[in-house]
């Protein structure tokens, strides 16, 4: 199979092709075309498989087709400001050629500082990458506007909620428009994980790895 059966959109592929991807891994053949399609996933997948492309490829195709701009449209939320910052490095990569910001929000001493954070935030980037707890606090300070997000996307949601982040997860989700795309990716499934997914996810189509 090759990334042009998905009929992603032409700045896409080039910017695939700048990565050097030619074939996509299992888990972007399945991910990939449900994503597309609009339905929420719960896919359980290792760090390796090419998760991060199985969902930031359809996001920025959809971005692209939507010609909406300075309004958040996705967060992408993750355990930690490495895979914060890895996420950024890889849709900086593929975002090359398209028309897409990013910001990545997180504590720590050595990222962006708030004021640059706030005014990524207040700017509208297309997508935001964030730790929960940062992201909580930026949203508490109320200049976020969330209003127009089309998706959620949580990265090793198993992760996340071993660092206790469940309570600021489903704060950021209540500020959140019901009507949304959300995708939880996890490396495990364990019943917490099946209840969140329940709480956050409408009929999502499953995928294992
Ligand atoms: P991930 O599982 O998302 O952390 O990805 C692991 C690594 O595989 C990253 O360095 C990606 O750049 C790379 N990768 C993901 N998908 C592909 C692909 N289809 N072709 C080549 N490299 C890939």
């Amino acid at each position: 199979m090759s990334f042009t059966e998905f009929n992603l959109h032409e700045q896409v592929l080039e910017g695939l092709s700048a990565m050097n991807f030619t074939k996509p891994t299992p888990i972007q053949e399945q991910a990939i075309p449900a994503i597309l399609d609009n339905k929420d996933l719960i896919a359980c997948a290792q760090t390796g498989t090419g998760k991060t492309a199985a969902y930031l490829l359809p996001i920025l195709d959809k971005i692209t087709q939507s010609q909406q701009s300075n309004q958040i449209n996705t967060i992408i939320l993750a355990p930690t400001r490495e895979l914060a910052l890895q996420i950024d490095q890889q849709l900086e990569g593929f975002a090359y050629f398209v028309p897409v910001s990013s910001a990545a929000v997180y504590g720590g001493g050595d990222g962006a500082s708030w004021d640059q954070q706030k005014n990524a935030l207040v700017n509208g980037a297309d997508i935001v990458i964030a730790t929960p707890g940062r992201l909580i606090a930026h949203l508490n300070l109320g200049y976020v506007n969330v209003s127009k997000l089309e998706h959620l996307i949580l990265d090793e949601a198993d992760r996340m909620l071993d660092m206790g982040f469940y309570e600021d997860i489903m704060r950021i989700v209540s500020q959140l428009p019901k009507k949304r795309q959300t995708l939880l990716f996890s490396a495990t499934m364990p019943h917490k994980i099946r209840e969140l997914a329940n709480k956050i996810l409408v009929q999502p189509e499953q995928i294992n790895i």
